[in-house]
């Protein structure tokens, strides 16, 4: 059957770029083994100030409106409500973090996104102060990706299938089973290191733990940031998380992750202990060495592409780079020198 484009793997990354594929009316059919898959496993938060010098993520005025338009889409579409804005209060915790505040308080492309906040109760421990973040709160990636899901049923457009790569035939045309694409984008997030064409690029990825809680004490309204991050959902839900194991690719929950997570909410709000966990999650972030995505097409074979690499940011990322990434399949535009895999074509072994 001749098709656009194939698509491997049906986490954020894939079930987005089809979305968007489908919108310019290409035929499209994404595979994915339904296994593990680190987008529902995600929190789905968007930050666009991180780290502890408090950095405006670079491209945050292109991903960002990128990322709300496409959600409203979506949630237009669907009837249902996918992202949840909630501001965050970033908790200060020393003396650097105190200086890079302020600093960034007095840039006048922070203000749009951070405000000093003096209002903190007693019930959270800030010793160094408290930030008010704006344009923020998280995806329901879980829900969305069902509905995805169920769109790629509805338009015969997914297959259940593990995608093995000695299956694809690649001379004299593209074929995968009764499949002849015109192009196939691998999207299989971490797991990408055993494929035989990208398999070469320079992935690091990071397990990470996150905890489902319940508290019979009164929790913030917003989500609260010290490194790790409290997010609060229905009643008197919320989450926890989530660590940042990098090298470590299993899914095994660990007694050290729930530990070092409890630890940290404890010594911030001990008002909510008890806390009574009520799931683990373990998903491997798709994270890489420049912590850049990983998008492009291969040296040798022009029709393989990958559209991959998103790290802790594929809520807020994902939408824009879906967009220029469609417009260079179709109008062969080019994508943003600092995420095309071209980067890598004299350095690394793309097998
Ligand atoms: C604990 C944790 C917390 C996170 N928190 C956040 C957050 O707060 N905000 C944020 O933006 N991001 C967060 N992330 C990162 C986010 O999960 C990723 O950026 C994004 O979800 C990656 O999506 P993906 O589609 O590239 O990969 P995945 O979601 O891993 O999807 C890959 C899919 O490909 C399938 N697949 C792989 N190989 C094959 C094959 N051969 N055949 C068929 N199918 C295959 C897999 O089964 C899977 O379904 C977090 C991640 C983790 C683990």
């Amino acid at each position: 059957m001749p098709i656009d484009v194939l698509i491997v793997g049906q986490g954020l990354a894939g079930s987005l770029l089809a979305w968007e594929l489908i919108r310019q009316e290409m035929r499209v059919i994404v595979i994915d083994n339904g296994r593990e898959n680190a987008s529902q496993v995600a929190a789905g938060l968007i930050n666009p100030v991180t780290g502890q010098r408090l950095v405006k993520n670079s491209d945050v005025l292109d991903l960002l409106p990128a990322a709300m338009q496409c959600y409203r889409v979506l949630s237009e579409v669907f009837q249902q409500h996918f992202f949840v804005a909630l501001p965050m209060l970033r908790i200060l915790n020393n003396v650097r973090e105190q200086r890079a505040a302020e600093q960034r308080l007095n840039q006048p492309d922070y203000q749009a996104f951070l405000a000093a906040y003096p209002d903190a109760t007693d019930a959270i421990k800030a010793p160094y102060g408290v930030l008010r973040q704006a344009q923020t709160g998280y995806l329901k990636t879980g829900l969305l990706l069902a509905h995805l899901r169920n769109f790629l049923i509805a338009k015969a457009s997914y297959r259940q299938a593990d995608f093995n790569y000695n299956e694809l035939i690649l001379h004299p045309n593209l074929s995968w089973r009764e499949f002849s694409p015109k192009h196939i984008v691998f999207c299989e997030g971490h797991h990408a290191n055993q494929n035989p064409w990208f398999g070469g690029l320079p992935f690091q990825p990071a397990k990470g733990e996150i905890l489902r809680c319940r508290s019979a004490a009164k929790r913030p309204e917003q989500i609260i940031n010290y490194g790790h991050w409290m997010i609060p959902m229905d009643a008197q839900q919320f989450k926890l998380g989530a660590t940042f194991q990098p090298g470590q690719t299993d899914t095994r929950p660990t007694e050290l992750a729930k530990h070092t997570l409890l630890q940290g909410i404890a010594g911030i709000m001990p008002g909510l202990m008890p806390i009574v966990v009520t799931a683990q999650h373990v998903g491997v972030r798709p994270t890489t060495l420049d912590k850049q995505p990983f998008i492009g097409s291969h040296p040798q074979y022009a029709n393989l592409h990958i559209f991959n690499g998103f790290g802790a940011k594929g809520s807020l990322a994902i939408p824009w780079h879906a967009k220029q990434f469609v417009a260079a399949l179709q109008k062969h535009a080019l994508l943003p020198i600092a995420v095309n895999i071209q980067r890598y074509y004299e350095t690394h072994f793309l097998r």
